[in-house]
């Protein structure tokens, strides 16, 4: 039987850093307590289902969940329970920031059932840090990572980017060292994106910040891989890398096509099928419209036959185990092979995939280069 994922959004943050783009503002105590009231009635009075649906991952993303009180934490995961049905080993993940937490805090947290923590440490460096505009030191990386192992957590992914302004391959390598040092069961590492009106994409217009350096933005990526590999981490999808065992199976619900349920502003929600749906995107108006018994759902779409291989391609190609082609033909009775026969040629002497009878799979190079790769079948 297939199983679902619930995400829920927290869009709270101690500062808004200066590369971000996500829908996440400043922590405010009593929107933050109205928001959680909304989101268990969003949660619980949700009409896509008529019987309750086997859930096995839950996710706490944003924002920064880690701010919000262990009582308002158990008030969702309380409205959770009551309209689904949580398996007993569901995987239950929360974002976290480094100096946001206590051992107070993280073991009401862990004695929630939250077993997984998804950390932002972003980089060990207190320059590179400051530049990005977050408000913790590497010093409280190290202390919120023991933290949380002394609170029990065994099972903590990190988040690292690369490709900085001003950062060298140098400062890039001693990041590695340092959170392989950690020996976290999971790592999530990005190249940063610069987005159009983020502080920090003003500060490069005006030569504060220098550009970052593509080349060696996929120096690092490759670096990464070799570092993480000879150090027992296996890769499994273009941006992560874990120890044996310790995939995302939340996130791992996304790239194979999974019914995953979204809560909260600007969640996104799929039913596994044909349907794709999203949530208002500004916590107050979300927050407003719960308490006035409306619906947050802005967008709803239905993906024509097309679209649905498409993005079953691409999603699928962000895994490094690649696409299954007779399951793709068992899913959608056609030949993945002979539908892109000329642009599979193509990219294959490109070195850009990998293609037998079996499988389709990205190489290295097509891993850094993915979005041209995708682009092919959008
Ligand atoms: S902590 Fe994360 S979500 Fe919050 S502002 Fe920084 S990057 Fe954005």
């Amino acid at each position: 039987m297939q199983r679902s994922g619930i995400y829920i959004h927290i869009p709270f943050c101690r500062a808004r850093c200066s590369y971000c783009d996500f829908a996440t503002g400043a922590y405010e105590s009593g929107l933050a307590e109205r928001y959680v009231r909304a989101l268990a009635d969003e949660i619980t009075s949700n009409t896509f289902m008529e019987d309750a649906l086997a859930v096995d991952t839950i996710y706490f993303g944003g924002g920064t969940p880690s701010l919000l009180a262990p009582s308002q934490v158990a008030r969702i995961l309380e409205a959770v329970k009551k309209r689904f049905r949580v398996e007993k080993d569901a995987e239950v993940t929360m974002e976290m920031n480094p100096g946001t937490v206590t051992l107070e805090s993280l073991r009401a947290f862990r004695a929630q059932d939250i077993n997984r923590a998804s950390f932002g440490a972003q980089t060990f460096d207190d320059l590179e840090l400051k530049r990005l505009g977050r408000t913790h030191t590497a010093e409280d990386v190290r202390r919120t990572f023991s933290l949380l192992r002394e609170a029990g957590f065994a099972n903590i992914s990190f988040d690292l980017i690369a490709g900085l302004p001003g950062q060298t391959l140098q400062n890039w390598s001693r990041n590695l060292d340092e959170a392989l040092k950690l020996r976290p069961e999971h790592l999530s590492f990005y190249i940063l994106e610069v987005h159009a009106g983020t502080p920090l994409a003003e500060q490069i217009r005006r030569g504060a910040q220098p550009q970052p350096d593509d080349d060696v933005a996929a120096d690092m990526y490759r670096l990464m891989l070799e570092r993480a590999a000879s150090s027992g981490y296996e890769h499994y999808e273009i941006s992560n890398l874990c120890l044996r065992g310790y995939e995302s199976r939340h996130n791992t619900k996304y790239w194979t096509g999974e019914a995953v349920y979204g809560f909260g502003c600007s969640a996104h929600s799929y039913d596994g099928r044909r349907t794709r749906w999203s949530n208002e995107r500004d916590a107050a108006r979300y927050t407003e419209l719960m308490e006035n018994g409306r619906n947050a759902i802005v967008e709803t779409i239905e993906l024509d036959e097309r679209t649905a291989r498409a993005e079953s391609i691409f999603l699928g190609l962000r895994l490094m185990r690649g696409i299954n082609l007779e399951e793709y033909r068992a899913r959608f009775g056609a030949d993945l092979r002979a539908e892109y026969a000329d642009d599979l040629t193509r990219l294959n002497e490109a070195g850009l995939i990998e293609l037998d009878k079996h499988l389709l799979k990205l190489t290295t190079s097509g891993a850094l280069l993915s979005n041209e790769v995708f682009s092919t079948f959008v």
